[in-house]
């Protein structure tokens, strides 16, 4: 069972992908923390962020391991390190984008995607192109947003709640450089992908963003196999 959830900074897709995991008994996947994981290491090394060569060969050598939880969610580790912290920082937000247009990069990270759901059991994965180009045959594909003053809201509150002392401009002018990019570049654009379920989550709570998603799947249930529909069923009822 394989759920892809796309969509910009800021959507809520973290939290509702993790909590559709754990209720639905799948395992859970943040794309966005591997392209985080590649910035950081870039800009330890020193690599050029345009050099798609050069990040993709430091991404193959390196040793990303990304554990999973169900209360916690992903825990990632660099050659041994615990990064989960240190890859929501304000300065990896600012190059994450640039670093995430190369095609090479991409290429590898997709790959390593692509293994993580095979050997998986059923997951719920979120990213930018989970429903184009890494889970093509998900289940299920959403694309969930929202406008860009209430996504620069939740991450304003979320930096505030880590005591990173950014306003409320700052975040915004951020997230919307990051959606420019991601949205532009040429490797796997941010898009809907076809067939995707478009959320608008803008007034809604994350309880209730999820239930959307629960509900959806539930009407859906017929286009999928028998162990989800039971699962989704008790979940439901
Ligand atoms: O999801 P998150 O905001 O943590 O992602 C950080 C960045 O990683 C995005 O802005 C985007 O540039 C990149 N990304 C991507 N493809 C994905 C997931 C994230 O290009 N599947």
């Amino acid at each position: 069972m394989q759920i892809a959830i796309d969509g910009p900074a800021g959507a809520g897709k973290s939290s509702v992908a993790k909590e559709v995991a754990r209720r639905l008994g799948l395992k859970y996947l943040d794309t966005g923390a591997m392209y985080r994981s590649i910035t950081l290491l870039a800009l330890r090394k020193g690599i050029n962020p345009h050099n798609g060569a050069h990040l993709a060969e430091a991404a193959h050598r390196c040793n990303l391991e990304i554990s999973y939880d169900d209360t916690t969610g992903n825990r990632i580790y660099l050659d041994g390190e615990d990064i989960t912290a240190e890859i929501r920082s304000p300065e990896i937000n600012k190059h994450v984008s640039v670093v995430s247009k190369s095609p090479e990069l991409r290429k590898e990270l997709v790959f390593l995607q692509k293994k993580v759901a095979e050997k998986s059991g059923g997951i719920v994965m979120e990213g930018r192109d989970i429903g184009t180009k890494v889970l093509e045959d998900a289940d299920y594909k959403f694309f969930i947003f929202a406008s860009l003053d209430e996504r620069s809201r939740r991450r304003w509150l979320e930096m505030k709640e880590k005591r990173i002392e950014l306003s409320f401009d700052e975040v915004k002018a951020e997230i919307a450089m990051r959606d420019r990019i991601d949205q532009e570049r040429e490797a796997s654009p941010l898009t809907v992908a076809p067939g995707a379920k478009v959320i608008d989550t803008t007034p809604y709570s994350l309880d209730e963003v999820v239930e959307k998603l629960i509900n959806y799947i539930k009407e859906n249930k017929n286009k999928t196999q028998g162990s989800l529909i039971k699962k989704v069923s008790d979940e439901v009822r």
